[in-house]
């Protein structure tokens, strides 16, 4: 796999990328498959209506709701306006500085505030029920999703308020009394919800903590995807009644997979066990871990447990997929234990690339398994805590029977630097360029980086703009969630930035990886409506190209140069992954007794291998699997057992699997060499050639120059036609076999290519 895309991967941008044919064959293929699942998922929806609208009660409304999902499906991509002010049809960008207005909110929340809410809430509550009406014969996914959301919502205020004033319940809400009821009502549902939560989490823990492995016990640990190629990670761990699987993602195609959007993990192995399935469990909120799970939970509808964030933006891609309301997504926090039949899954928390995610220690009846997921240490995070090293060592000091870890830096030796290091960069860039407009370029998923940048423009007093479809999606989620922290009125929308002087602003972009339709790119080549850059502007590439990326990241820069802005790369990105030290600590720390190292080309494994024999593992006890083993693991021992099927689906517009090695075969040699058509008319009956041959060429030469050799490819497909009538007068298939072969003998013979020959024979 060339392109590592994990930190960026937008399908959107990617199916951008397309030519504008394919893109409307694809919307207009959407439509019919939206309408169609629309309509086979009625009675599910109308059962869950009920239960929608009484939740939704108190619940935000969303105004733009009825009519979005047609207006979706019917429009054609336009990137520019999509990037900018909509997310499934409806705003975002105002909703996003909305949003941010509450983050600062819960500060100052005195009983005005509460006031506020609770007139807000009866105004929400009559727009819900005319909402309701209009919806009657269509139940909306936005409804229960956007109830689902209020819920999640009022349970962090309630926390937060709960520690700061003591419990807003005693107190009542204000406004009136029908409305503190339903509010009420929906924030004791929450707290139970919550209650139940911790309470099963207890239990689950008690019984991992009292776990003694069992010499007889062993665990398959499947290997799905995520080691020939960095993405499609998925893992899955077998025990006699229970599988549970860690991550879900999907990866680029390689460049010989022409046309293909993405690849997807063949989860086969799962399907002929489903009912042993206990559900998936993501590590955090990157493409290459959660990408695949749109499609594959339409085969395989488990309970899905992730971190906050990691939810959030697995529902953004479920509710693209039509799936929202079907999935069975939980929220898992931080030292939560999950009971899934033989196994325990405990969540811990790291650093990375992107907030929440976690590493899992999977408690089996053979032992403690650790996945690290993706992690790197950072002692400064940007937001939220360290890693939880005291955790890793715990576990160590107990006993961990095997550890699967990231390699995808174990070739770089060192730490890798804090994220708070780019802060300080990104300070001085903009303390030297007072009087420049800031443009800064990075991985949309980049949460903390768009934080800093944040921070670095309110100290310089400067407005945000936050550009491109992918960033919006992820910044808009992360900001409605509080994950990101910012003033009231930082945030402006692009329409808003001839407002403001150049030099008080800063953008926000996607493209660092040199994507061609990216905001960067567009700007780079005077392509973008609301931008066009000059010597007055500086750019900052917070990013590295990923392999693969380099040549488009250099053209991007250079286009860049072109306009005269400034092009600062240096020091303006860190890595998300553990380097060398990090990976001697973790292993420290841990002390397993089995190593698989994860995540990373085959070089990267086994630099891992490396680290792990240093620190004293044992050197058959550390196993390179490939993917689609089957690794057994018991107390005792660690081998490779056994191959399943696995390996990487093509997915190409809404055809999954459908795409397989012949269709790629045909695409490969129609790219190298082209096509020939002949056309030949017969005579029923006789058998005689009544028309052509004509022969109609594409990517093959240009036949007004060539006239000459088409001429003689017709004597050619003339004498092979004349030939097959005094054989095998009448046979068709016969025939075209006959006119292929000979065409292609003629043309290797004449210009040493072989271009795809199809003869097309009609009878009349
Ligand atoms: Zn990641
Ligand atoms: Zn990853």
């Amino acid at each position: 796999m060339k392109k590592r895309q994990e930190e960026i991967i937008n399908i959107q941008d990617l199916r951008n990328n397309k030519s504008g044919r394919k893109q409307a064959d694809n919307t207009s293929k959407k439509t019919a498959k939206a309408g169609k699942a629309a309509k086979g998922a009625g009675t599910d929806k109308a059962s869950k209506k009920t239960k929608t609208g009484k939740a939704a009660k108190g619940a935000k409304p969303d105004k733009t709701a009825p009519g979005t999902k047609s207006a979706k499906a019917g429009k054609p991509v336009s990137s520019e306006k999509a990037g900018s002010t909509e997310r499934n049809g409806k705003p975002i960008l105002p909703e996003i500085i909305a949003k941010a207005e509450k983050v600062v909110r819960p500060e100052k929340a005195g009983k005005a505030a509460r006031v506020k809410k609770a007139k807000k809430a009866s105004v929400s509550k009559k727009l819900l029920r005319k909402q309701e009406n209009r919806e009657k014969n269509r139940p909306s996914l936005f409804t229960l999703q956007e109830a689902e959301r209020a819920k999640e919502r009022k349970l962090i205020e309630l926390k937060q308020d709960i520690q700061n004033q003591g419990s807003l319940l005693q107190e009542g809400f204000g406004g009136s009394a029908e409305n503190s009821a339903a509010v009420s009502a929906s924030y004791i549902m929450a707290i139970k919800e919550d209650r139940r939560q911790r309470e099963l989490s207890e239990l689950a823990k008690k019984r991992a903590s009292s776990l003694i492995p069992d010499r007889d016990k062993k665990i398959k640990i499947i290997f799905l995807g995520g080691l020939e190629q960095i993405g499609m990670n998925i893992t899955a761990f077998e025990s006699d009644n229970s599988i549970v699987v860690v991550d879900c993602g999907m990866a680029f195609p390689n460049e010989d997979m022409l046309g293909i959007d993405l690849v997807i993990p063949d989860i086969t192995y799962l399907k002929e066990r489903a009912t042993k399935v206990e559900g998936f469990f993501i590590t955090h909120g990157h493409e290459d871990h959660i990408g695949a799970l749109p499609y594959v939970l339409k085969e395989l509808n488990v309970p899905v447990y992730a971190t906050r964030l990691t939810r959030a933006l697995i529902e953004n891609k479920l509710r693209e997929a039509e799936l929202l309301d079907s999935a069975k997504l939980r929220t898992v926090e931080f030292g939560d234990f999950v009971g899934a039949g033989d196994f325990t899954v405990e969540f811990i928390k790291t650093n990375h690339s992107i907030q929440d995610a976690a590493a899992l220690a999977i408690h089996t009846p053979a032992g403690v398994i650790l996945h690290t997921g993706d992690f790197k240490v950072d002692y400064t995070p940007v937001f939220g805590d360290t890693i939880d090293l005291q955790r890793f060592a715990e576990l160590g000091k107990n006993g961990v029977l095997a550890l699967l870890c990231d390699s995808t830096n174990a070739v770089r030796q060192g730490f890798t630097m804090s994220e708070r290091t780019v802060g300080k960069t990104f300070e001085a860039i903009f303390a030297e360029h007072t009087d420049k407009r800031i443009i800064v370029a990075t991985f949309a998923s980049n949460v903390d980086r768009v934080q800093q940048v944040i921070n670095a423009a309110e100290k310089h007093d400067r407005k945000v703009v936050i550009d491109g479809r992918s960033m919006v999606n992820v910044i808009g989620t992360a900001s409605e969630l509080g994950y990101i922290q910012l003033k009231e009125g930082t945030l402006i929308d692009i329409a808003q930035i001839r407002n403001y002087p150049p030099e008080k602003t800063v953008l926000v972009v996607t493209g660092s990886q040199g994507e061609s339709m990216a905001a960067l790119s567009r700007m780079a080549t005077g392509q973008h409506r609301k931008v066009s850059l000059s010597e007055k502007d500086v750019i900052i590439m917070s990013s590295t190209p990923i392999p693969g990326n380099e040549k488009a990241v250099s053209r991007v820069i250079n286009e860049l140069s072109r306009r005269h802005t400034k092009v600062i790369y240096q020091d303006t990105h860190v890595s998300g992954h553990a380097c060398v030290e990090e990976l001697k600590l973790i292993y420290a720390l841990v002390h397993p007794k089995f190593s698989i190292p994860v995540h990373g080309e085959f070089r990267h494994r086994l630099a891992q291998r490396e680290v792990a024999l240093a620190i004293g593992v044992p050197k058959p006890n550390v196993l390179m699997a490939e993917t689609g083993d089957v690794v057994e693991i018991s107390p005792e021992s660690c081998e490779i057992t056994d191959h399943v099927q696995a390996g990487p689906i093509m997915v190409d517009g809404l055809g999954v699997g459908d795409v397989g090695n012949i269709v790629l075969r045909d695409r490969q040699s129609l790219s190298q060499n082209g096509i020939i058509i002949v056309v030949l008319a017969v005579e029923a009956g006789s058998g005689q050639l009544i028309g052509g041959p004509e022969i109609v060429t594409r990517g093959f030469v240009y036949v007004r120059e060539n006239e000459d050799l088409i001429e003689e490819s017709k004597k050619v497909i003339l004498e092979s036609v004349d030939r097959c009538m005094t054989t095998h007068n009448g046979d068709w298939a016969h025939m075209k076999n006959v006119v292929r072969d000979d065409l292609d003998k003629f043309i290797w013979h004449r210009m040493k290519r072989t271009p795809m020959i199809l003869p097309i024979i009609s009878e009349v």
